[in-house]
């Protein structure tokens, strides 16, 4: 698997691409990839001609008691499965090659990111948008592939391509999850044995609430409610957020039916890691 380090030499590549001709997909990580990232190296694979995976652990993004240090890395590893999922190349530039000097421009998505995540992890966005951003000049992909596994950032990319005019198509890509419902993630590793179990609790509220609305159940409140009650029966969850918004727009909603589409998301503590789940409700499914 090739893995190219510089900005310039990813330039140089990558206009040697498109001058053939080529669509460019990008698939933008921070590593450690798993079953979930492969997803998207997939479905890039069908889409596109040419498949760019970058990884980078962006300090930008992260809090400063966040897990930046020991965030898991293995690149060896990575090489193997982007190969397998079908990438062409790797990006994995150095925090200097990013970052040669403390940048003075960011960019910045309101509205948004004031709720969910970027009401618990204050900055997380402007450095998810600004690395972003970076990525899509330095790149300067066709399409750019998302989970929904983290929807508020799928949400908040769009608004950003959108608002700054960037000629990328984004694709938000379905949760890629474990056999037991968890969904897949990078963080998953710092679990022990016993936070690894209870965390199957977050799918399962999500299951929970989805056959509460068939029911008829759907003001947002009660489901709300119901949802922490069941996440709180295990011992070593400590719930950060439950909220029912509406998708894309992240606005609150009294009734599930309010809008076209509503998001269910959680984001909830076992120990030291931090886990968010989340399920997107079509008004035309209820
Ligand atoms: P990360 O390396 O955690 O920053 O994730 C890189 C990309 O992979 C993001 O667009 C994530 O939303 C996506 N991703 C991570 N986990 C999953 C998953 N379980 N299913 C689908 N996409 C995922």
């Amino acid at each position: 698997m090739e893995v190219i380090t510089t900005i310039n030499e990813i330039r140089t590549r990558i206009a040697k691409e498109k001058k053939a001709g080529k669509v460019i997909g990008l698939v933008p990580t921070m590593g450690y990839l798993h079953r979930g990232h492969q997803s998207l190296i997939e479905k890039a694979r069908k889409e596109s001609d040419f498949v760019v995976v970058s990884i980078f652990v962006n300090p930008l993004q992260f809090g400063p008691n966040e897990d930046y240090d020991r965030y898991p890395r293995d690149l060896e590893r990575d090489k193997i499965m982007a190969k397998q999922a079908g990438a062409d190349l790797i990006f994995f530039p150095s925090v200097n090659e990013m970052y040669p000097a403390k940048p003075k421009t960011f960019v910045e998505v309101n509205e948004l990111t004031a709720q969910l995540c970027g009401k618990s992890r204050p900055g997380h966005f402007r450095g998810v948008t600004t690395v972003v951003s970076k990525l899509f000049h330095i790149i300067q992909p066709d399409m750019a592939y998302f989970g929904l596994k983290d929807a508020q950032q799928v949400a908040v990319i769009q608004q950003m391509v959108q608002d700054l005019n960037m000629p990328i198509t984004i694709i938000p890509c379905p949760i890629v999850r474990e056999e037991d419902g968890l969904a897949l993630s990078s963080r998953n590793v710092y679990l022990s044995p016993e936070e690894r179990n209870q965390a199957t609790i977050l799918y399962q509220s999500l299951q929970k609430a989805k056959e509460w609305i068939e029911e008829g159940i759907t003001e947002t409140r009660i489901l709300k409610d119901r949802i922490r009650s069941v996440i709180e029966t295990q011992s070593l969850a400590r719930i950060d957020y439950v909220e029912i918004l509406s998708f894309p727009s992240l606005e609150p909603v009294g009734e599930i039916n309010e809008t076209s589409q509503t998001i269910i998301a959680l984001a909830v503590w076992f120990g030291k890691t931090r886990l968010i789940d989340n399920l997107i409700i079509d008004r035309n499914e209820v």
